[in-house]
């Protein structure tokens, strides 16, 4: 990997048109687009990397749970032609490997700074641009910030007591290091059970002596079915059609849509349709009637089937019943996908704690202690994701008109209009931020099309001469009223999900995301440009 650190002298007070904050895929597109129109740009990236996600998140098992396929970028022909993934699922290591040939391969390294953690963003109104500043001393003005900062980029810190005492090794899911770890022979604690817990668990399980989960809820989790794909599976011709379905449907991902209820269906019929989703494998299940996440009773069809598939994996009743998920409806809080977890957590040398009825208490210098036991363990993986959505913002201090401070804005929730802009923050464009499907869908498809609206907005601008771009707070307020609409009609903000912030204390509670899906967003914003940016002020 030629992690490259492209610079232009020491720090000092640079003038740039556009500051991207963020080298993932969206960070990387955002650049790539910007150079395009002609203008100059410089990404700021906290790790040591190009890759976001892919680059932080390398713990044993990592990888999307988007077939490979519609999980890249469309923007380029010869790219998508030269580029050939190896699995269905491709694991981080292979995902890096791609983000690292696009940075090459379009020449991105010399604009992007690395180890650079952006700080603060000040709109300075007078000069009409954005003051940035990094934790390493850049200072940099520029007419347009550009937040590509990650939806899940700002891990949730394990905050138990006593873990600075611990003997033996921590890590986080979220922040895992470059080098190889090595569980062979050692007693492991996985602390969550969540997407990243779930991938990591069987890998971990075939070197551990000894590993004990930690679960306070049970999700629901699918089989992946992964496996290496077959010559012709990158047929380009046909891909244009499969990338223009993806981008039209719901969730931005190829499996076709049931429009009948879970209810007007026999049992039977019922439970083929599921079981047929089922040896699909993946996020297919989410299509499989069209009331699954609007209608409780139709909803709690898909959990049963889901209970009885864990029960057939799980041998032991109690086992099965503490594993199968319970209060909250499947798909409120996001479904998992798995190479064999159930099959893992069934191993003689696997065990699974209950810390909703035993919480921990703290971590002692030889493991974990719960209310009623203690666990000695070499090694602890907290698998306790991340502030999903708004904490990487957050963690900058960015201020806009008046001096007024986004968290400050915030403080009740986040407040945007389409996701992209904020009112009082003009030039700020946000790359999936809250109010847009984002995490609800394939982001990588959500990314560019947030990346090529704000690419056609720029040029926009040009043309009308404008020098401003801002939300106005009378289109912001409705979005956010239809964002809450369109989240209420579902059954999506019934769980303590990370969605809608539970997971970490004191966050406003709303359901982030935008709902409506990623067709229909995106219908509405091309509306939005074509009556020349409705709700949005540009100026000169
Ligand atoms: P990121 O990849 O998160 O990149 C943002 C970058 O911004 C990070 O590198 C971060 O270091 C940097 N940054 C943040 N703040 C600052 C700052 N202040 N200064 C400088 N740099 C900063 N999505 C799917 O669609 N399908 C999946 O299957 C899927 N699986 C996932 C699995 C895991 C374990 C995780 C964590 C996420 C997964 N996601 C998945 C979501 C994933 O984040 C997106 O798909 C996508 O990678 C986001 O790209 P991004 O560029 O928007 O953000």
């Amino acid at each position: 990997m030629a992690d490259v650190v492209a610079q232009s002298g020491p720090p000092g007070h640079e003038t740039f048109d556009a500051v991207v904050v963020g080298a993932g895929f969206a960070g990387l597109y955002m650049l790539h687009r910007l150079r395009g129109l002609g203008l100059s740009a410089c990404v700021f990236e906290a790790g040591g990397g190009v890759g976001g996600t892919w680059f932080w998140n390398r713990y044993p098992g990592a990888r999307c749970d988007v077939e490979s396929i519609d999980y890249q970028y469309s923007f380029d022909g010869e790219l998508l032609r030269d580029w050939v993934w190896t699995e269905r699922y491709p694991r981080q290591e292979e995902l890096l490997r791609y983000l690292d040939h696009v940075a090459d391969r379009f020449d991105l390294r010399r604009d992007i700074r690395l180890n650079a953690r952006v700080k603060e963003a000040t709109f300075d109104e007078t000069a009409r641009r954005w003051e940035v500043r990094t934790d390493r001393g850049d200072r940099v003005s520029a007419q347009f910030a550009i937040m590509a900062t990650g939806c899940l980029s700002a891990t949730k810190p394990p905050d138990f007591p006593g873990l600075d005492s611990f003997e033996g090794d921590w890590f986080h899911t979220g922040a895992w290091p470059a080098s190889d770890v090595d569980f062979s022979g050692r007693r492991v604690a996985v602390v969550g059970t969540g997407s990243s817990a779930i991938q990591l668990i069987p890998v971990v399980a075939e070197r551990a002596a000894e590993l004990i989960v930690f679960q306070r809820t049970a999700n629901f989790s699918i089989p992946a079915h992964n496996r290496p794909y077959r010559a012709g599976e990158h047929d380009l011709e046909r891909y244009d059609e499969r990338r223009k379905f993806v981008r039209e449907s719901f969730g931005a991902m190829f499996y076709p849509g049931n429009r009948r209820s879970a209810l007007e269906v026999s049992p039977q019929e019922r439970e083929h349709e599921f079981e047929e989703r089922w040896q699909y494998g993946g996020l297919a299940i989410y299509g499989a009637f069209a009331d699954l996440l609007v209608n409780a009773e139709a909803n709690a069809t898909a959990a049963a089937f889901f209970a009885a598939k864990i029960r057939e994996k799980v041998d032991d009743p109690a086992l099965a019943a503490l594993l199968t998920p319970t209060g909250f409806p499947i798909g409120a809080k996001r479904i998992c996908v798995d190479t064999g977890y159930y099959e893992t957590l069934t191993l003689d040398h696997v065990r699974v704690v209950d810390v909703s009825a035993s919480p921990i208490r703290e971590i002692t210098p030889a493991g974990i202690r719960t209310d009623d036991a203690v666990y000695a363990v070499d090694a602890i993986v907290f698998a306790i994701g991340f502030d999903a959505m708004t904490g990487s913002l957050a963690k900058i201090d960015i201020r806009g008109r008046g001096g007024r401070a986004l968290a400050g804005e915030w403080s009740a929730g986040p407040r945007t209009y389409l996701g992209l802009g904020v009112a009082g923050f003009p030039n700020m464009f946000i790359v999936t931020g809250p109010g847009s499907p984002s995490v609800l869908s394939n982001m990588v498809v959500s990314i560019e099309q947030h990346v090529d609206w704000i690419a056609d907005a720029l040029v926009a601008m040009r043309a009308a001469g404008a020098d401003l771009i801002e939300a106005t707070r009378e289109a912001q307020d409705a979005w956010v009223a239809h964002v809450n609409d369109v989240a209420s009609r579902t059954l999506l903000p019934t769980a303590s999900s990370w969605y809608m912030g539970a997971n970490i204390p004191g966050k406003p509670r709303l359901f982030m995301p935008y709902a409506g899906g990623v067709g229909a967003y995106r219908e509405k914003c091309d509306e939005v440009a074509a009556n020349g940016y409705q709700g949005f002020t540009l100026t000169a």
